[in-house]
């Protein structure tokens, strides 16, 4: 199935300075010209398919969900550099195709939810977010989340060996590239529709819709949409959120910002140092 063409237009944040904008549009043909080159493959999280399964855990109660917790009337003005987007401790750091983990072989502190190793920041957020859906009778699945540089390695190198290298860029991250290297992202599963893991359908089942509508009310943001294709560099992956903590995702949310490379004004786009 023939990806969508990113809607270049949407991608100029009118805020961004002349620069920015320029840079992004630049980052629009690139992706444009790469994904002329055919149908995506399953994405880079594919093959993490035959990893073994979650682990069932006892359920916490529901903390309050986007239904309950009332409108978030301070979203409007954030400190952005209360926490660091460079820092690959901070759950603000911007990871991407110019931006590699400094250092590039980052370890992070981390815990395990349903059997799955995450950052501890983002347990309570992450168990609000899952029992909420469930709240709704949406049983999400967690497919995938902290990767070591080293395992990385072996995933990309698995998919050029497919793909080849520019294919395999669209949907891969180079080792201490990838944001799951930081333990503050994750992929999400539906348990409706296993088959759509990992594919652009998820975005299409209850889960992904409820994903789409509800994960920046606990902290997460959908990274890599059809419209910031341009901008971060990947194919949209529905299934893939990347915590940043409520206070950001709000912030974000209110001022229409998709992306961490637009709001704190970093280089994002498909070319590698
Ligand atoms: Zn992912």
């Amino acid at each position: 199935m023939p990806l969508p063409a990113p809607d270049t237009d949407r991608h100029v944040n009118p805020l961004l300075p002349g620069r920015q904008a320029a840079r992004l549009l630049a980052a629009a043909v690139l992706v444009l010209a790469a994904l002329a080159t055919g149908c995506s493959p399953d994405p880079a999280d594919a093959d993490l398919r035959d990893r073994p399964g979650s682990i069932s855990s006892a359920r916490t109660p529901a903390a309050p969900g986007p239904d309950h917790a009332g409108p978030q009337d301070d979203s409007s003005t954030l400190d952005l550099v209360a926490s660091s987007h460079t820092d690959p401790a901070s759950p603000w750091v911007v990871v991407n195709k110019p931006n590699p983990l400094d250092p590039s072989g980052f370890e992070p502190e981390l815990t395990t939810v349903r059997g799955y190793l995450v950052q501890p920041v983002l347990v309570d957020d992450l168990t609000a977010l899952l029992a909420a859906a469930a709240d709704d009778d949406v049983h999400l699945t967690l497919r995938s989340a902290y990767r070591s540089y080293d395992y990385q390695a072996e995933v990309y190198d698995g998919w050029v060996r497919q793909l080849g290298h520019e294919r395999a860029d669209q949907v891969s991250a180079h080792p201490g590239h990838s944001e799951h290297q930081t333990g503050l992202a994750l992929d999400l599963g539906s348990s409706s529709r296993p088959e759509c893991d990992f594919e652009a359908c998820f975005a299409d089942t209850t889960e992904g819709r409820w994903v789409a509508a509800h994960a920046s009310d606990f902290g997460f943001l959908l990274r890599y949409t059809e419209q910031n294709t341009a901008v971060t560099g990947f194919a949209p992956e529905g299934w893939h959120v990347r915590y940043v903590g409520r206070e950001l995702a709000a912030y974000m949310r209110n001022h229409e910002i998709t992306t961490l490379e637009e709001v704190f004004d970093v280089p994002g786009g498909t070319d590698y140092p």
